[in-house]
């Protein structure tokens, strides 16, 4: 049975978690990906392409400092199911709106193996893509898996497992407002309170 008190740390605020990055920081990290994106561009229209779910916030808030016209599409891309270790890759671009011919900017929370990003690059292009750019809030310090390399990256952080703006663990803890390092013991907490990892 879980001590009264500890449902305080249901509140994610709460989980005492290690802020990597507080939101005066993640703010200014966006900021200036914004400025160099705007600087690459220019005034030409740009369709920025948003890898749900993970990039939600990064969207959002970077598409707002954009200068130039915009346009919006997004796939779904998951290899992380339900946990921290990565799996088999699934996309979704069904919903995909038409990039044939036009200059398209991939957006994705964070560049760990590389694998999600090296695979929408990819179908990015088969789509009929003028020029596929890509730009993340994080990248991951450690070897990657693949040859491409995000074109604009806010942060490099330690290779660590990291939830928050954005960013989950068992699809949740996305909507902190900063990045935090989910250490064990926030996973004994998490399971402790919200039940054991499901696989699926
Ligand atoms: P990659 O294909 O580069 O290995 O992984 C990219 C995806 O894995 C990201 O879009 C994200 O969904 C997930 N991922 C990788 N590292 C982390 C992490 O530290 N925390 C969270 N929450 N997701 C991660
Ligand atoms: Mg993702
Ligand atoms: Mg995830």
């Amino acid at each position: 049975r879980i001590p009264p008190d500890i449902t305080a740390f249901s509140h994610p605020r709460l989980l005492n978690m290690k802020t990597l990055l507080d939101e005066q920081q993640l703010e200014r990290g966006v900021s200036e990906l914004a400025q160099r994106i705007n600087d690459h561009y220019g005034s030409r229209p740009l369709t920025v392409v948003a890898v749900m779910t993970g990039s939600l916030i990064l969207l959002a808030d970077l598409i707002r400092r954009l200068n130039m016209p915009i346009r919006v599409g997004v796939v779904q891309a998951s290899s992380y199911r339900g946990g921290t270790r990565s799996g088999e890759l699934l996309v979704n671009a069904a919903m995909l709106i038409n990039i044939r011919d036009r200059e398209v900017l991939l957006i994705d929370d964070i560049f760990d193996t590389g694998r999600t990003l090296e695979r929408l690059l990819e179908d990015m292009r088969q789509m009929g893509a003028q020029d596929v750019k890509s730009a993340v809030l994080l990248q991951k310090n450690r070897q990657h898996d693949v040859q491409v390399r995000p074109d604009f990256v806010a942060f490099e952080i330690p290779d660590e497992f990291v939830v928050g703006y954005g960013l989950d663990y068992e699809d949740m803890y996305r909507n902190l407002p900063y990045l935090g390092v989910l250490e064990q013991a926030d996973l004994d907490r998490h399971h402790a309170l919200h039940g054991p990892a499901i696989d699926r």
